[in-house]
């Protein structure tokens, strides 16, 4: 039996698909590169297309006895979504609920879903925990809400189980240096600040220094991609074992200001960080930290990454690979 992940060619999705890999699973990778690389995936079966194409997914489900899917593919610009709500709504609501169709037609029933801590929008009180009231400022956010929401009814009424992960500031690349972060366009925190210091772009902006936080900028839970790949797997594994649907944060539980951001990549690098101050950016949250006690309590997930190895991750990806792919 083998492991459909979709969005499989993407950061994220990648990632854990080398972690799979890693643990000699049977995985096949279900992505219509608008934005992921097939290069970080060459290694592994590979199949173009799209979650909503209901022929092709049915056709993939049978031939390689898939039982069980991570689900990353979206589309995930915060900005992008709220100027074209119809491409996210499309994309990412429409096009999943064609996938959890097709899974359940084929006696499909289990699934991680790649959910966002945008779910949340501005949080009453930090540490946020999963029964957190559910007031996205964003589209991106809105439409990870209603697959949440989708997938209690599909539950319900098919028994389809699923594990949905609310993921903090993904960030950092894999230790070997092999695959990291490639977004085009680059709307992130960390590897803008690398593109600044591979001379890509002058400086980085810092969006508004006059929130209510330690030095005025926004706080941030900045989480390791490969801790982010690791909860994937211990959810599977639950699901595996027979555990129930459920909602879990992933966050290291820590919060960085932009400038402690900064401060930190200039102590990895050694290299000075050109920035400039700017207007706050539209839908920012002043702080978003997590409290991942439920996953850590329930399925052993430890984060092992801080922000330090974070970025000392990063900087060698994005050194290497000053282009991305
Ligand atoms: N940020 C910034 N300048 C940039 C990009 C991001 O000051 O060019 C700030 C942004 O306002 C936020 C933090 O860095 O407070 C993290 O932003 P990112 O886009 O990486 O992730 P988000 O928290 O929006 O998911």
């Amino acid at each position: 039996m083998s492991i459909l992940v979709t969005g499989g060619a993407g950061y994220i999705g990648s990632h854990t698909v080398k972690e799979l890999v890693n643990q000699g699973k049977d995985v096949i990778v279900l992505d219509n590169l608008q934005k992921g690389h097939k290069k970080a995936i060459d290694y592994v079966n590979f199949i173009k297309g799209d979650i909503s194409d209901e022929n092709l997914v049915s056709k993939v489900i049978k031939e390689y006895h898939i039982d069980r899917v991570i689900h990353f593919a979206a589309d995930s610009l915060v900005g992008e979504s709220m100027i074209d709500p119809s491409k996210y709504y499309n994309n990412n609501v429409i096009k999943t609920i064609k996938l959890l169709d097709t899974m359940i037609q084929n006696h499909v029933k289990k699934i991680v879903f790649s959910s966002t801590a945008a779910t949340y929008g501005e949080p009453k009180e930090v540490p946020i925990k999963e029964d957190f009231e559910t007031n996205p400022t964003n589209v991106y956010g809105k439409t990870k809400l209603m697959i949440e929401s989708i997938l209690k009814d599909y539950d319900m009424a098919y028994g389809l189980k699923y594990i949905s992960l609310r993921y903090f500031n993904a960030a950092g690349a894999y230790e070997s240096g092999e695959i990291g972060e490639d977004h085009n366009p680059e709307t992130h925190l960390i590897p803008i600040i690398m593109q600044v210091l591979l001379g890509k772009r002058d400086k980085i902006y810092i969006y508004g220094d006059d929130y209510d936080t330690v030095d005025g900028t926004c706080i941030r839970d900045y989480i390791h991609v490969t801790d982010l790949s690791n909860a994937h797997i211990l959810a599977l594994k639950a699901l595996e074992n027979g555990s129930d649907s459920s909602i879990y944060n992933l966050g290291c539980g820590e919060g960085y200001s932009v400038k402690e951001v900064m401060h930190t990549v200039e102590k990895v690098t050694g290299l000075k960080v050109n920035r400039e101050m700017a207007q706050r950016r539209a839908g920012d949250p002043a702080k978003l930290i997590a409290s991942s006690q439920k996953i850590k309590k329930e399925l052993g997930w430890n984060p092992k990454y801080s922000l330090y190895d974070i970025i000392k991750t990063a900087w060698k990806w994005h050194k290497n690979h000053p282009n991305g792919y």
